[in-house]
């Protein structure tokens, strides 16, 4: 998925994987919206979490539900 940076128009891509952080921490702390820093003139953009949820659609909190891995 990419985004534009707002301020100069730089397409900026986010990974599968960057998408999933995004994710997490929009349900850890019940965010509207994840900002992604612009690499050329590190403006923050902010993209909404369900534009977020629309680039990846198969991510699930299923972290929760595994128990923990404690010897
Ligand atoms: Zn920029």
């Amino acid at each position: 998925m990419q985004v534009r940076c707002l301020s100069c128009q730089m397409p900026i891509a986010l990974s599968q994987a960057t998408l999933y952080a995004a994710l997490d921490q929009i349900t850890d702390e019940n965010l509207s919206h994840y900002d992604v820093r612009c690499p050329r003139c590190r403006k923050t953009n902010r993209v909404s979490a369900d534009q977020i949820k629309r680039g990846a659609p198969g991510w699930t909190r299923e972290r929760e539900e595994q128990p923990a891995e404690t010897p």
